[in-house]
C-alpha cells in the first residue's frame, strides 16, 4: 500500500469537511481531504441544494398559479415534474463541479475512499485510492444520514427517506410525512405547492416545535390554508402495502390512506466504521462525538466538526465549526460561539430564527419583551402582495439588547441576517432604531419591531390611544 504524509487530514467534504480543508490550505498547511461518497457531502447532494432548488420551482408554480392577482393572464399552466428535478440534477452537478475546481485551486489533496483510524496519527484509506498515511492532525466531519425506523422500513418505491424522494421522477396524488420537523415541513410544502395531497403526522404537540410557539402556530395557519393536513401528537406504529398504494397504522387512530410515505423522523450520526477506538476518539451512545469549543475531542489534535457533534445540524454551523477546528489546528487558539446561529425553514411562508425565543429569555431569567411587526402593514409587502407572517425582536428590557428574532414570511431567509448581526456584536434596539432602513424595503419591519419592542411605533397605533 502507498504511504502518504500531510499536516492534516480532513474526513468527509461536505460544507464542515471542504471549508476547514480550504482554510487549513489558507493557513499553509499540507491538507488531504478523504471522501467516500460525492464532493460536497449531505448539503450538496441530498440537503439544502436539491431541496431548494425543487422549491424554487415549486414557487414559480405558485406565482403563476396567482398571476391574476397581479393583472396578469395566463392560459392553463401545468408542469413536468421530471423537467423540475433533472433540472435539480444539473444545478448539483454544476455547483459540485465548481468545488471540485476551488479544492484543487487551493492545492488540497483529494483522496477518493473510506477512511479509517489506525492510531491517533495514522489513516487508512479504502476505495478508488487505497494508501496508508500519516497525518499530525485530522477533522472528523463525517456527518450524519437519514434514520431508518425498524418498523417502518424505507423501500424506496413507496416509503422513501429525505435521500431517496429527490430522485422521484413524479408525483403521487397522495402523501404521507411522518416528522414536523423541518425537513418534513419543506417537503409537505414543496409538495403540496406542487398540488399533492399531504398530511404532516408528527408524534410532539406541535409541528417544527425548536422554533418557538409563536413561528410553530403561525406555520401550521399558513399549512392550514394551503390544505395541509397537520396531525400532531399522532404515534405512527407501521406502514403496510394495499393494492393501491399505503396505509400508515396509527396508535389509537384509524388508519390513513396514501399513495406515498416519507420518513424524516431524525438523521443519524456517522461515527461507527471510522475507527475511532483506535485512535481513543470517545463518542456517547449516539455516535455523537464530543468536543470542547476548539472543537478539538478528548485526543489532543483530533478535532471534529458538523452533524457528527450533534449539535444544530445545519450547513453553515458545520463551515462555521470547520473554519474554528482548521485555524486551531494551524496553531491559532479560536472558539467557538454559538450566541448567533441563524435557522431557515425554506417553507412557503418561509421561517428563519436567530438567538432566543421569547420562552427561552424568559427561561434564562430576562426581563424579556417583544416587538411584533406583522408585514399586513408593510409598504413593500402590500405592492408583492406577500402579506403573510411577521417580523419579531425578543429584547432584553433592561439593557434594550437584542437576544433573538423569528421571520414568518417572504424574504426570512434573507432578513435574518441583520438580526443574525446584531446578537453576535450584542447590539441593542437603539442601534437597529438609529440605522436608516431603505423604502420600501421589506428589512423596515426590523425598524418597526424594534420600535414596537420600544414601545414606540411609527406604522402602527400606540397601545395607548392619544
Ligand atoms: C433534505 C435536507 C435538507 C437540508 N437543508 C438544509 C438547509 O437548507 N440549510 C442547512 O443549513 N442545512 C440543511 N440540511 C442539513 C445539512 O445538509 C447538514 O447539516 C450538513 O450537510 C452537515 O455537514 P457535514 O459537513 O457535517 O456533513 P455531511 O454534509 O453529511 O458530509 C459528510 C461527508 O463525509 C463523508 N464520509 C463519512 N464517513 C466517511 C469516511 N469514513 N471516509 C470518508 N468520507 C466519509 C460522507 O460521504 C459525506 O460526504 C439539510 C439536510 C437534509 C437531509
Amino acid at each position: 500500500m502507498e504511504r502518504g504524509k500531510f499536516d492534516l487530514a480532513v474526513i468527509g467534504s461536505g460544507p464542515g469537511g471542504y471549508v476547514a480543508a480550504i482554510k487549513a490550505a489558507q493557513e499553509g498547511l499540507k491538507v488531504c481531504l478523504i471522501e467516500k461518497g460525492l464532493l460536497g457531502g449531505t448539503c450538496l447532494n441530498v440537503g439544502c441544494i436539491p431541496t431548494k432548488t425543487l422549491l424554487a420551482n415549486a414557487q414559480v408554480f405558485q406565482k403563476i398559479l396567482h398571476a391574476a392577482e397581479y393583472g396578469i393572464t395566463t392560459g392553463p399552466v401545468t408542469f413536468d415534474y421530471e423537467k423540475m428535478k433533472n433540472r435539480k440534477d444539473g444545478v448539483i452537478e454544476r455547483m459540485r463541479k465548481g468545488l471540485e475546481g476551488l479544492i484543487q485551486s487551493n492545492g488540497i489533496v483529494v483522496l477518493r475512499g473510506e477512511a479509517e483510524f489506525l492510531s491517533p496519527t495514522e489513516l487508512k484509506v479504502k476505495g478508488q485510492d487505497n494508501l496508508i498515511l500519516n497525518a499530525q492532525k485530522t477533522i472528523i466531519a463525517s456527518g450524519s444520514e437519514p434514520l431508518d425506523i425498524p418498523a417502518f422500513p424505507c423501500d424506496h418505491k413507496r416509503v422513501f427517506n429525505s435521500t431517496s424522494i429527490l430522485e422521484l421522477t413524479s408525483l403521487p396524488k397522495t402523501l404521507a410525512v411522518i416528522g414536523g420537523g423541518y425537513i418534513g415541513c419543506e417537503f409537505a410544502s414543496l409538495f403540496s405547492d406542487l398540488g399533492v395531497k399531504v398530511v404532516v403526522l408528527e408524534a410532539l404537540p406541535s409541528i417544527v416545535m425548536l422554533q418557538g410557539k409563536s413561528v410553530s402556530e403561525s406555520l401550521t395557519r399558513a399549512f392550514a390554508k394551503k390544505g395541509i393536513d397537520v396531525q400532531t401528537q399522532v404515534m405512527v406504529e407501521g406502514i403496510d402495502q394495499t393494492a393501491d398504494g399505503l396505509s400508515v397504522r396509527l396508535k389509537d387512530k384509524a388508519a390513513l390512506a396514501c399513495d406515498m410515505a416519507l420518513v424524516s423522523v431524525g438523521r443519524k450520526i456517522i461515527s461507527s466504521g471510522l475507527g475511532l477506538e483506535k485512535a481513543g476518539v470517545l463518542v456517547n451512545e449516539k455516535g455523537v462525538i464530543g468536543v470542547n469549543e476548539k472543537m478539538e475531542t478528548n485526543v489532543p489534535g483530533i478535532y471534529a466538526i458538523g452533524d457528527v457533534t450533534g449539535k444544530y445540524m445545519l450547513a453553515h454551523v458545520a463551515s462555521h465549526q470547520g473554519i474554528i477546528a482548521a485555524a486551531n489546528a494551524a496553531g491559532q487558539s479560536v472558539k467557538m460561539h454559538y450566541n448567533a446561529v441563524p435557522a431557515v425553514i425554506f417553507t412557503n411562508p418561509e421561517i428563519a430564527t436567530v438567538g432566543m425565543t421569547l420562552e427561552q429569555a424568559q427561561e434564562a431569567g430576562y426581563q424579556a419583551g417583544v416587538g411584533k411587526f406583522p408585514f399586513q402593514a408593510l409598504g413593500k409587502s402590500v405592492a408583492a402582495i406577500e402579506t403573510e407572517g411577521f417580523a419579531q425582536i425578543i429584547v432584553d428590557r433592561k439593557t434594550g439588547q437584542i437576544l433573538g428574532a423569528q421571520v414568518v414570511g417572504h424574504e426570512a431567509s434573507t432578513l435574518i441576517a441583520e438580526m443574525g448581526l446584531a446578537i453576535a456584536n450584542e447590539l441593542t434596539l437603539e442601534c437597529v432604531a438609529d440605522t436608516i432602513h431603505a423604502h420600501p424595503t421589506v428589512a423596515e419591519a426590523w425598524l418597526e419591531a424594534a420600535l414596537l419592542a420600544n414601545d414606540t411605533p411609527i406604522h402602527l397605533p400606540p397601545k395607548v390611544k392619544k
